[in-house]
């Protein structure tokens, strides 16, 4: 079932402003230019809920949107950035580190990566600091319609055994491609039952 409604609602630089908990929440983030914002509008189905990024790096902003008026659905700012200051990116991880530890509402982060890139040290140091953090996180392979099926699925075994080399179970995997909308069922059906626990 798509998306009936999609709202933004806020954008803020500071965790203490986000709506308040008050539904659950899923937010979405990996590094710039890896398909965040054309997720978004492709899971939305909206064209331009999410503004495709002109300048990676630049905006370092917490974006809330409110689904079907059920859930929130955050846009939170790509990281590894390599022109940005350490200065800035020190103010990131403070940014990130503030808001996942304050909602208490969020019952999943969708790790983006693109699946034409071989796992990054970045990546997976992100993943392993929800996981010690014990915040329950997905990943999402970005662009996979580049892909053909062979490379694809060594890209998710490349990916599962990374992960599996530190803790017992691998997160759950997505298929997605903001240009054929694969995998938009997908993660919708995995927000929905969520939704209703
Ligand atoms: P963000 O910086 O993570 O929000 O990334 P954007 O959504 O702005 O996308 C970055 C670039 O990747 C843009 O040029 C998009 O057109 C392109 N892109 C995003 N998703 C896809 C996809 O599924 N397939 C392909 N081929 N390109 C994509």
């Amino acid at each position: 079932m798509p998306v009936k409604q999609a709202e933004f609602l806020v954008s803020n630089s500071d965790a203490a402003k986000c709506p308040k908990p008050d539904r659950p929440e899923y937010a979405f983030i990996g590094r710039s230019n890896v398909g965040k914002s054309s997720l978004i509008n492709m899971l939305t189905s909206r064209n331009s809920l999410a503004k495709i990024s002109g300048k990676p790096g630049k905006t370092q902003l917490i974006n809330h949107f409110i689904i079907d008026n059920e859930w929130y659905l955050v846009d939170l700012p790509g990281y590894g950035y390599a022109q940005v200051s350490k200065a800035d990116r020190e103010k990131f991880a403070a940014l990130i580190d503030g808001y996942l530890k304050s909602r208490p509402n969020l019952l999943c982060i969708f790790v983006l990566v693109d699946s034409r890139i071989e796992p990054q040290k970045l990546d997976l140091d992100f993943m392993s600091n929800l996981g010690e953090q014990g915040l329950p996180f997905v990943v999402v392979f970005t662009k996979t319609e580049k892909l053909g099926p062979t490379k694809l699925q060594a890209t998710i075994e490349t990916y599962r055994a990374k992960l599996l080399e530190e803790w017992e179970e691998a997160p759950d995997f997505f298929v997605t491609s903001a240009v054929t909308a694969a995998g938009r069922e997908d993660i919708l059906s995995f927000i929905r039952p969520l939704n209703e626990s």
